[in-house]
């Protein structure tokens, strides 16, 4: 069987990833993958229809036609060049690959063709240009008068003005030279992976930077099985990157604890010495403090929102963050705590309806505490602008808001926290009843997002919606408790 493009840049991943994919496949970890083959789908569904408007277009369907009906298919289509071809089925000297987007740019009696590879992302990666090289050369070496290859990218300022037309969503680079001049490089990378392909056994390759970049390699799992475990690794150093961790690297040292202050910032330096206390650090006086200027009554607010690569409301943009959730604590001087909170499932565009939420359920005065609050205030300055009705409140409260991460990263570190300031791994360490395990469905932001596109979507009965908005509720709810939670352990109260 010939090699498939996506072996390929496993291939160009790592050879011991390929190999696997050929041999070990039932080892991959696919939990999270799905996603991203929604994300693919409904970007390369939306391309179909803005480079075929007057639907001449044919798609060869692999999964129905089978592969020899497709690549013949395939064949025909591109030698009638009656319009244009999408999933076109390539295939030449052990590789293949499916082209997203082949335009006819010929005449009759000397067809020509345009190639486009189509990406969710809103700029080109070097993995991205492997892909194209491959693809054209299938293309010349199959004989097909190639005139033109590209990548059609999301455009991140196109606004959707609603009824469907998505003219102007997709920006194009211009890549034909450039795969002209990699026609010898790819053809030497398959003959390569080919030979991996066939070896009976695995390449001996150690884990290292290829097996997060350019893709979080499905096979991590099992390979760092292999790997001798380390009590403390030096990923727990807060940014430890670049030279200074190859240098350390190339001292043989892969435990924190023993990495000298010379290589160290004064923030790396406090985690590895509280790693090895092995006791919490607490600036009480210095948190104190810095809440003291604050007063009540108290707010405590965090959003939810989804981002959307082909943006689905009139008047938004590709991955614009589009807040449908917030949960909004209060604490008052005499200590009474009430919780508001705000969730629209419709299927609508939320934010106007949020927008107005907010305002009218965050009173007029005292702090705002988020966590991490430049994305709160950015998602209210975007809520005003598109609602001037609303903007005047909407900015007051964003003036209101006080970021309670930063106290945190100044004045608080547990050795649990394993180099992170998130919220979720600073509040155990410091309300250890408050748990995130104990929830359902929803405990973390990436299930928020799956569940409300679950939630919204045509097919998806009330029954599950209903039980969907009560995770959502709890998730939320969860996390501004949390937030008042850290607030009182800074304050001295736990
Ligand atoms: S985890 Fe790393 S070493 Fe193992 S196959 Fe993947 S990329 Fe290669």
């Amino acid at each position: 069987m010939p090699l498939s493009k996506s072996k390929l840049i496993a291939f160009r991943q790592c050879p011991r990833r390929l190999w696997r994919e050929i041999h070990r496949r039932e080892l991959r970890d696919d939990s999270g993958a799905m996603a991203g083959f929604r994300v693919g789908r409904e970007v390369g569904e939306v391309a179909r229809r803005v480079y075929d408007p007057e639907g001449k277009g044919t798609l060869v369907e692999v999964d129905e036609l089978g592969y020899e009906e497709a690549f013949r298919l395939t064949a025909s289509l591109l030698e009638r060049a009656e319009g244009p071809v999408f999933e076109a089925a390539l295939r030449a000297k052990g590789a293949l690959a499916f082209a997203d987007v082949m335009l006819p740019t010929g005449s009759r009696g000397e067809p020509g063709w345009r190639m486009l590879e189509v990406k969710s992302t809103t700029g080109v990666k070097d993995y991205h240009r492997d892909d194209l090289a491959i693809q054209a050369w299938l293309a010349r070496r199959t004989g097909i008068p190639l005139t033109g290859a590209g990548i059609a990218h999301i455009e991140n300022t196109f606004v959707y003005g609603g009824d469907g037309d998505y003219r102007g969503l997709f920006r194009e680079v211009d890549f034909t030279e450039e795969t002209r001049f990699r026609d010898v490089e790819v053809e030497a990378w398959i003959n390569q992976a080919l030979e991996v392909a066939d070896a009976p056994e695995e390449p001996a390759i150690p884990m290292g930077p290829q097996c997060s970049d350019p893709f979080d390699c499905p096979f991590a799992g099992w390979c760092s099985r292999g790997e001798p475990v380390v009590e403390c690794p030096l990923s727990w150093l807060p940014n430890f990157n670049g030279p200074r961790r190859a240098a350390v690297e190339a001292l043989g040292i892969t435990d924190l604890r023993e990495v000298p202050d010379a290589y160290l910032s004064e923030l790396q330096k406090h985690v590895r010495d509280v790693t090895i206390s092995g006791e919490t650090w607490f600036d009480r006086e210095g948190a104190a403090a810095a809440l003291a200027p604050h007063g009540f009554p108290a707010w405590f607010l965090d959003f939810e929102t989804v981002m959307m690569p082909v943006p689905i409301w009139k008047g938004t943009r590709p991955y614009q963050q589009i807040p449908f959730q917030f949960s909004l604590h209060r604490l008052g001087e005499d200590g009474t705590r009430r919780h508001e909170a705000f969730l629209d499932l419709s299927g609508d565009d939320p934010s106007a309806a949020l927008a107005a939420s907010l305002v009218a359920k965050t009173g007029a005065s005292g702090p705002v505490f988020a966590y991490n609050a430049k994305f709160e205030r950015m998602v209210i300055h975007q809520l005003a602008a598109r609602f001037p009705e609303w903007a005047e409140p909407l900015v007051a409260i964003a003036a209101r808001l006080v970021d309670l991460h930063p106290i945190a990263k100044t004045h608080f570190y547990d050795p649990s926290q394993h180099g992170s300031w998130s919220l979720k791994a600073v509040l155990p360490a410091i309300a250890p009843d408050l748990s995130y395990d104990r929830l359902e469905g929803v405990a973390d932001g990436e299930m928020a997002v799956e569940a409300y596109r679950e939630a919204i979507a045509p097919e998806t009965t009330v029954e599950r919606r209903a039980k969907i908005e009560g995770q959502l509720l709890a998730y939320c709810e969860l996390d501004t408790l949390a937030l008042v939670r850290l607030w009182e352990g800074f304050r001295g109260k736990v």
